[in-house]
């Protein structure tokens, strides 16, 4: 277990110096020493997610709806992250994973460390610990060549996991997958998945597939038709339909058992729930930023039996499924791996909303 002994003292690393002040690569960013049951990982490959690109702008609602302020700076992203163990910082003799090797692959997720004591950390919800620190807010992410990793709540990978389709499961891909879960569908239900041709929504119809359910995806433009249509799922083009809902309710039979959303428009939320037959569950992934509210009816939720509900990301345990699923090839993510140094670029085609699944960045030259 020995470290590797050629590492450098800076990298190139994505920084955010001010929010909404824009993002910039530079080559001389410390590399992190890691401390006490800590390992240092090489960043591989990093998918990049909506939420980098609103933390990076100050626009990244909290649990109150406000902007989220409370961000280290300078701000260093990334959180769909695969590296490699390439050194250990000194551990205690009740260090967790005695076997680890140089070389292990490791995930950089949204969560970084938990308590592993409070009610939601001893009951598979550690993401809500309150206690918890993420790569978002709190400490510098994949967008650098080297991180440091918590050893007491490491991401292991399968060494056969693939590490430019792999980080996208484990933001995206976690999240469209604990949301499946939520909707408990089974063969032959129904679900809508409305901005199907994003990130999230790319997964989502894949791993409602996996669940034997039958997939529409909500979306526009031919691009996004042809991709959606060869993951399996019918489409319907929201600008072309003269009325989405009832085109749902008729392709349905009288609407959808589930409906997971990714886009933030308060109009794709109410419209959503408009789509659901009697006891559907509505879904809501992918934060939108600012104040947007669910203006359904109460009346409707109740007269119909609805469900109404959220997840922030996932468990270890969800992540480590969401991860097999793609892992033993049931669900591809698709993806186009682009220089680390497009990142700017590649926030600007993520606002735009014309990104189809995921741009994964290679960050260490193999
Ligand atoms: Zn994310
Ligand atoms: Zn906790």
């Amino acid at each position: 277990m020995t470290a590797q002994t050629d590492l450098p003292s800076v990298q190139k690393a994505a920084v955010v110096p001010k929010l909404g002040g824009g993002v910039n690569i530079v080559s001389d960013y410390p590399v992190p020493t890691p401390g006490e049951n800590e390992v240092l990982a090489q960043v591989l490959y990093t998918g990049v997610c909506q939420s980098d690109l609103h933390t990076a702008a100050g626009t990244a609602p909290g649990a109150d709806g406000k902007n989220i302020t409370n961000i280290k700076l300078p701000h260093v992203g990334g959180h769909e992250g695969v590296g490699r163990i390439v050194s250990f910082g000194p551990s205690t003799s009740s260090a967790p994973h005695p076997d680890l090797k140089i070389g292990d692959p490791v995930g950089i997720r949204f969560l970084a460390r938990i308590c592993h004591e409070c009610e939601f950390c001893i009951s598979d919800r550690e993401q809500h610990c309150g206690k918890a620190t993420n790569h978002l807010h709190h400490e510098d992410g994949s967008f650098q060549e080297y991180c440091v990793l918590d050893r007491n709540y490491l991401t292991l990978l399968p060494h056969d996991t693939d590490p430019k389709v792999a980080g996208p499961a484990l933001c995206a891909g976690v999240t469209a997958y604990k949301a499946v879960k939520n909707a408990n569908l089974s063969k032959g239900k129904w679900l809508v998945v409305v901005g199907a041709g994003g990130g999230l929504g790319h997964f989502a119809i894949q791993y409602g597939k996996v669940v034997g359910a039958n997939v529409i995806g909500v979306d526009t433009g031919k691009v996004k038709e042809e991709f959606i249509t060869s993951l399996g799922a019918r489409f319907v083009d929201f600008a072309k339909s003269s009325n989405v809902v009832e085109e749902i309710r008729s392709i349905t039979d009288g609407g959808a058992d589930a409906a997971i959303v990714t886009s933030g428009s308060p109009r794709a939320f109410s419209g959503a729930v408009d789509m659901l037959r009697i006891g559907g569950t509505l879904c809501c992934i992918g934060i939108p930023p600012g104040d947007v509210y669910l203006t359904t009816p109460v009346a409707t939720i109740i007269i119909k039996g609805l469900k109404v509900i959220g997840n922030l990301v996932g468990s270890m345990a969800e992540t480590l499924e969401a991860v097999e699923l793609v892992r033993n090839g049931s669900v591809k993510p698709h993806i186009e791996v682009r220089d680390f140094e497009e990142l700017p670029k590649v926030y600007e085609m993520l606002e735009k909303g014309d990104i189809l699944g995921r741009i994964v960045l290679q960050v260490a030259k193999e």
